[in-house]
């Protein structure tokens, strides 16, 4: 299956200006109480997404040992779950996403999705990346209705299914504009569109917001939130933001440096959504708390790339 392939190679990088792990500042309060890493929560029913102990190695040409980029991973995803997953910089996030994907097959360890072991990529998983990986020959519908292709829909549903998708991420009108005639935050639109027009369980998102501007990232950030609730997806969305772990996550798990594991996974949990979240003394308690659990991660992950470059 071709469909995510052509994307992949777009690496997912951050971008000056934007909040960083290394340069937050955070709240003093009490820390909440964090979940054991790898635990699920005392669900019912198995977990929508199992990984279980899985490690990736890389061989890499002209290098005398192999690399290992992330190891004995574990960490259940709860069907309709919102998780977001945090750590420093070439820590292995993006490497666990394409696991989960299946564009990649671990080294070690299994990826199960509704108990079923993962072989390859497939429909029931949506992929968004950084970088607006849009066909730039297609209009936003076009690019919308490529996933429906794949599945062989008919031309008359798969134009109605592209429209819906596209007045569901507030695109309505937009929908004969090619990828050049519309800004980033609007592209980024169109590829969550495309993610969800072929009707997958599981979004995977990497790093989606992280090249747009502070403003066009809140206002995608809540729209993603309500096509969550609406649409009842589970999603893994990876972001090096703290604030944004904490705004997006029902739970966030936090990475150590490479090779990655899991640190720890914090659920979130606030009273009201209503307001300024981010005002919230929880909010702040949150953030400083996954911002200690980095901090010496990212100290680890410099001087690894200070040393290996
Ligand atoms: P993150 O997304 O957390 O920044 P990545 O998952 O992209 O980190 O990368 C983790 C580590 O694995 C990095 O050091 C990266 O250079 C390395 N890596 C990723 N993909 C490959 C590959 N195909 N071959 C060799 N090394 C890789
Ligand atoms: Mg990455």
């Amino acid at each position: 299956m071709s469909l995510h392939t052509a994307e992949q190679s777009v690496a997912g990088r951050a971008v000056p200006g934007q909040e960083d792990l290394a340069g937050s500042t955070a709240g003093r309060s009490a820390v909440p109480v964090p979940e054991a890493a790898g635990s699920g929560r005392r669900a019912a029913g198995p977990p929508k997404i199992a990984i279980r102990d899985v490690g990736k190695v890389f061989r890499v040409r002209g290098a005398d040992r192999p690399f290992t980029a992330v190891e004995g991973i574990d960490l259940d995803v709860r069907e309709g779950e919102f998780l977001t997953l945090v750590g420093p910089s070439g820590c292995g996030k993006s490497t666990l996403l394409d696991l989960v994907a299946g564009l990649t097959a671990p080294t070690t360890g299994r990826i199960l999705i509704d108990g079923r072991e993962i072989t390859g990529p497939g429909l029931d998983r949506g992929i968004v990346f950084q970088q607006y990986a849009l066909f730039p020959w297609r209009t936003a519908l076009d690019n919308i209705a490529f996933g429906l292709e794949a599945k062989a829909v008919p031309k008359k549903e798969r134009q109605d299914r592209a429209r819906h998708y596209l007045d569901l991420v507030g695109l309505d009108g937009f929908g004969q504009r090619y990828p050049h005639e519309l800004s980033g935050g609007m592209r980024q639109r169109v590829a969550i569109a495309r993610s969800l027009a072929f009707d997958p369980d599981v979004l995977l998102m990497d790093e989606p917001f992280a090249a747009l501007d502070a403003q066009t990232r809140e206002s995608l950030q809540e729209e993603l939130l309500r096509i969550w609730e609406k649409t009842n997806k589970t999603v893994v969305f990876i972001t090096h933001g703290i604030d944004e772990a904490v705004y997006l996550g029902q739970r966030v798990a936090v990475m150590t440096s490479r090779p990655g594991r899991i640190k720890q996974v914090l659920d979130v949990a606030f009273d009201s959504r209503e307001g300024d979240l981010r005002a919230d003394p929880r909010f702040g308690e949150y953030r400083h708390h996954i911002w200690t659990l980095l901090r010496d991660e990212v100290a680890v992950a410099q001087e690894q790339e200070r040393t290996i470059g």
